[in-house]
């Protein structure tokens, strides 16, 4: 009998992807170098842990662990459409923000058809469009700004757009650039999406942005039914380890992504601790200040040293490093793992997440011994 490899029954866009690369686990740099008194500013987490609400509610709740969540994750929906003004029939939760953007994909995408997204947009884009055999419509990168240009353009965006596409990604503020599009500039943007193409709306640091540019754009969900956000608990709520984001748009549109949905995507605890931590403004203001501050002392840090950063709207930074692999193997030698993004078309830059004061600190000092060994 002849034997095929695995390889060969895959689908040819499963066959060329490259895994989504993950930041690297503190535990494995223990086992690698046998050190402990690691720094790992390197997966966005927020720094300062779990909401202290989320934490009791976890401890509350994991008695019940014998019984399946409640898939249409009702307490949750009921706390989210409160907050944000929305009915809950136009909320999808996911395991992660992540989950929520490749229900997008999987709904809307095929082999026929193709997406559109930035150069230097989030990696999962590219990924979940691959995954499903769509083809990526890829922008270049431009911000307005003189220089080179890391941000969406969102012109470009618009005109990439044609008869095959049914799907544009569009992350504000986009990891790992940091970089953000004005509002004015992305509701002019979505006016000019045709109707019959999802706009995927990624927000994941949306709580991160200083209040004058804040923005309501779930008002924008009631106007333009091709229109998704997608949001999650992972950053200023801390909860990235439980897994859980949602989705907010029309209810005819939550729908479809509910018929893709595993039944089950989030679990109990992901849930009850979302719930608590979505009440906890206490931890997400001071998560909001530290990241702030910290910001603030990363970005001089970087300036005094003579290196380059793009202004960031997130709770990460980029900082341009010459030869980032090398670089990057010197901190993790120094007890500090950040994050290389050659894999974004960045080879001389370091994404950097805002990290405690004294983390901060650490790679700051341990910098430029890093880039000197790098440049040896
Ligand atoms: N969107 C963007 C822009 C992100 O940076 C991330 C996290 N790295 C996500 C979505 C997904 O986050 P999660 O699945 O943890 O909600």
């Amino acid at each position: 009998m002849k034997t095929m490899k695995a390889e060969q029954l895959a689908l040819p866009g499963v066959r060329q992807l490259t895994p989504y690369q993950p930041g690297k686990p503190i535990s494995e740099l223990e086992r690698e170098l046998g050190v402990s008194n690691i720094v790992k500013l390197a997966s966005n987490e927020n720094p300062l842990g779990p909401s202290p609400k989320a934490l009791e509610a976890l401890r509350d709740e994991i008695g019940e662990l014998h019984l399946y969540p409640d898939g249409g994750g009702f307490a949750l929906k009921a706390a989210l459409s409160a907050k944000l003004g929305v009915s809950p029939a136009q909320i999808t939760l996911g395991n992660g923000s992540n989950d929520v953007l490749e229900l997008a994909a999987r709904a809307f995408l095929s082999p026929e058809n193709s997406a559109v997204f930035s150069e230097h947009a989030f990696a999962v884009y590219p990924l979940v469009t691959q995954a499903v055999g769509a083809k990526a419509q890829v922008a270049a990168a431009h911000d307005g700004s003189a220089g080179p240009h890391y941000g969406h353009d969102l012109e470009a965006m618009a005109a990439l757009v044609d008869a095959s596409t049914r799907l544009v990604f569009v992350a504000n503020p986009n990891n790992p650039t940091g970089t953000f599009a004005p509002h004015a500039d992305v509701e002019r943007f979505i006016a000019r999406i045709p109707a019959d193409v999802l706009i995927v709306l990624d927000e994941a640091y949306n709580e991160y942005l200083p209040p004058a540019l804040r923005f309501d754009t779930t008002a924008w969900v009631r106007k333009h039914r091709n229109l998704l956000i997608a949001r999650t608990f992972s950053k200023i709520y801390g909860l990235a380890g439980l897994r859980i984001g949602y989705g907010i748009a029309q209810a005819e549109l939550t729908d479809l992504l509910n018929r893709v949905r595993q039944p089950f995507n989030v679990n109990v605890l992901a849930q009850v601790a979302a719930l608590a931590a979505l009440g906890d403004l206490a931890f997400q203001q001071q998560s909001y200040e530290l990241n702030r501050r910290g910001m603030q002392q990363l970005v001089e840090g970087f300036h005094a040293l003579g290196l380059q950063t793009v202004r960031s709207y997130g709770n990460f930074v980029m900082v341009r490093v010459g030869p980032a692999a090398k670089v990057y193997q010197a901190l993790l030698e120094r007890g500090v793992i950040v994050r290389p993004i050659a894999n974004y078309g960045l080879p001389d830059w370091l994404r950097v997440t805002i990290g405690l004061p004294e983390e901060n600190a650490r790679l700051l000092q341990a910098l430029p011994a890093a880039i000197a060994a790098a440049r040896g």
